[in-house]
């Protein structure tokens, strides 16, 4: 049988009811991209075997997804009719498609001007109600969290308990694809640290092994580093640019129980890791998903995570063309020239 989602693939390990009706689009089952260019660059005669796990192949472009096949479905399941959450963006867009899918109404509050453009596309293509706040990704956070007291909605940001269920079935994948064993490194952008969470609950409940975590944070919203709450958080990896993660404490569990690392990593330094997913490997993603390669590179460069023989895990939360206005800034600007073949040969021989 083909691939029918995460839910189906998974249901031995996820707490549904046996009569429950799936709400999916078939997210999950992205590839473990093996990246042996990058992995000799940043890690250079080591034997470092790093792979990437191209979350951006999912429906909607992000790991959200996999998150939010569950947390509609179960939403159905209790009878709601309408789902909100806040989001910097790629939260709404698989939030605003799976309501769509399942016919319930959806509410979006995003950051306004802080949304990139490919996530706000797609969460009006899909019918969302978006409503841009004159606040941070965490205000609106804070109003979602108070409407639920007072209104008959689900909340569907990863404080929904179903939101982890869902996301930690990229654990299981990651083990599956690499022939049943856990990499010596899992290496990932945290936020709101619902991922970190739920890729730790994953991998503890799958009694397979369990790697070691790295969390990337970006160093203008680095509260879990810092230990302190940012006011104003800051970075242009707009996915991460959270200054209150609502998963803090599980997150600092993961990185405890795992002997793990949090680290942050400047802009710069995440565009770097952008631009050599894309130039050495192929794979192009949004900057945030950039991170936790740049925090492997990071480590590695200051003695802190031995590469030797070991097996690295980076997972790449989002899509490239989810930032396309990043992307084009960042990038050298197209060549012009008149269309003339003379014009061309003299180009590509100087
Ligand atoms: C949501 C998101 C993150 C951060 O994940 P958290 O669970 O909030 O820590 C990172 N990258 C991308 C592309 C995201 O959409």
């Amino acid at each position: 049988m083909s691939w029918q989602g995460v839910i189906h693939q998974y249901r031995d390990y996820l707490p549904f009811d046996a009569d429950v009706q799936i709400v999916t689009l078939n997210e999950g089952n992205t590839p473990l991209v093996a990246a042996p260019r990058l992995a000799e660059l940043i890690a250079p005669g080591a034997n470092l075997r790093l792979f990437l796990k191209y979350e951006g192949l999912n429906p909607t472009g992000s790991f959200k997804d996999r998150g939010m096949t569950a947390a509609i479905t179960q939403a159905v399941a209790e009878g709601s009719k309408t789902v909100i959450c806040a989001s910097t963006g790629n939260t709404a867009a698989s939030a605003a498609a799976y309501a769509a899918r399942a016919g319930l109404r959806c509410l979006v509050l995003v950051p306004e001007g802080k949304i990139a453009l490919g996530k706000l596309a797609a969460c009006l293509a899909y019918g969302a109600d978006v409503i841009s706040i004159d606040g941070s990704f965490d205000e609106g956070l804070d109003m979602v969290r108070a409407i639920v007291e007072r209104q008959p909605v689900t909340l569907v940001n990863s404080i929904n308990p179903w939101r982890l269920e869902g996301q930690k079935t990229g654990s299981f994948e990651i083990i599956d694809q690499l022939g049943g064993q856990a990499p010596d490194w899992h290496c990932l952008p945290v936020g709101n640290a619902g991922n970190i969470s739920a890729y730790w609950m994953g991998y503890k409940q799958y009694g397979k092994g369990l790697p070691r975590v790295l969390g990337g944070q970006a160093t203008g919203s680095a509260p879990i580093v810092t230990g302190k709450v940012v006011e104003k958080p800051e970075t242009l990896a707009t996915a991460i640019r959270i200054g209150n993660p609502a998963r803090w404490r599980q997150a600092l569990e993961a990185l405890d129980e795992s002997d793990g690392i949090i680290t942050a990593v400047t802009d710069e330094k995440i565009l770097e890791s952008w631009h050599l997913l894309a130039k050495r490997e192929g794979v192009f993603v949004e900057p945030a998903s950039a991170t936790g390669v740049a925090a492997l590179k990071q480590q590695i460069e200051r003695g802190a995570i031995d590469p030797t023989n070991k097996t690295a895990v980076c997972v790449l939360t989002g899509h490239g063309l989810k930032d396309p206005g990043t992307a084009v800034d960042q990038a050298t600007p197209p060549i012009s020239m008149p269309a003339d073949i003379d014009a061309l040969e003299n180009y590509l021989t100087s």
